[in-house]
């Protein structure tokens, strides 16, 4: 397969860049290709501006989703924007790796997403009618790839647990897998997350290195988070609702739209056949 891991971190002697090493080597021994977009090491501009729609007159307000949307249609979105969809095109599996910074990751990922994820391209894809809300959420153009987050965090795991004062680590990353990545189509697979990153000694850093190459060993295999799709009959297509006789009664929140894994492992295998 082909595997993109988009990465974010500073500095090219931090944990996470010996991670993404570890993850790289695992990948390209089991035979994968792989790509990395390290942003940091690219200076990749991370906000949306004007300078992103050359096409627009200058007399014209910036409105970032129509502007998106011409320049994607005409062609005209800047080389690096354009470099970065190729990559994703290419790729079978993108990974995005990054620090927690303030439960999120850090602006240059968001920025990159923001910018790459155009108009056309991640969004605003598919039929918009009364019958239908478009693809996505498990249609879109990546469907039938997969992509998965690895994180590391300052604070501990029970801090991240069910109870845990920080929300559940399944919560913090919602609106990254479900709303980044989920949303254009990607079968998203569990996070990898490494705790207490900023107290790892030697053979702390072993143990998280062995579980990250079991994780790209497994890439191909392991089951994606069972995330309802829009279009599979859980909502109601007006309002885009999840059915009444759906989830937990009194359930609300984001657990809801997590559905039931298939039954086997082939089920949940990715539908796209290797490029
Ligand atoms: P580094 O600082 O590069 O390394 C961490 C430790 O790993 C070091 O002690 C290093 O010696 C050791 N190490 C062991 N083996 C190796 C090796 N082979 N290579 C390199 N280092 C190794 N945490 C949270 O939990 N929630 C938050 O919301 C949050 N917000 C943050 C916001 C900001 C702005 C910042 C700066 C930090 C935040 N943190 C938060 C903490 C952050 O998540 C951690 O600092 C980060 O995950 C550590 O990863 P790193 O790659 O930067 O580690």
């Amino acid at each position: 397969m082909n595997v993109l891991i988009v990465f974010a971190h500073p500095d090219p002697r931090s944990l996470n860049a010996a991670l993404r090493d570890v993850a790289v080597a695992e990948l390209t021994a089991a035979g994968h290709a792989v790509q990395v977009s390290d942003l940091y090491a690219m200076r990749f501009k991370a906000e949306v501006d004007r300078d992103d729609f050359p096409l627009l007159a200058p007399a014209d307000r910036l409105k970032v989703p129509g502007a998106s949307k011409a320049a994607f249609t005409a062609g005209a979105l800047t080389a690096d924007v354009v470099a970065e969809q190729q990559k994703l095109l290419w790729a079978d599996v993108l990974i995005l790796q990054f620090p927690l910074w303030w439960f999120t990751m850090p602006a240059i990922l968001k920025g990159w997403v923001d910018r790459v994820f155009a108009y056309g391209f991640a969004y605003g894809v598919g039929e918009h009618s009364e019958a239908r809300w478009g693809d996505r959420y498990g249609e879109g153009t990546f469907a039938g790839r997969r992509a998965m987050v690895i994180t590391t965090t300052g604070g501990w795991a029970e801090h991240y647990s069910a109870r845990g004062v920080n929300g559940p680590m399944d919560d913090l990353l919602f609106p990254i897998n479900h709303g980044i990545l989920f949303y254009p189509g990607y079968d998203v697979l569990p996070a990898h997350v490494v705790h207490r990153a900023d107290r790892l000694d030697a053979a702390g850093f072993e143990a998280a290195a062995e579980g990250l190459r079991e994780r790209m060993r497994t890439i191909a295999t392991t089951p994606p988070i069972p995330y309802r799709r829009q279009n599979g009959g859980d909502y109601l297509i007006s309002g885009c609702e999840l059915r009444p006789d759906l989830g937990d009664p009194g359930a609300r929140g984001f657990a809801l739209h997590v559905g039931r894994a298939p039954a086997t492992a082939e089920a949940a295998a990715p539908t796209r056949p290797a490029a």
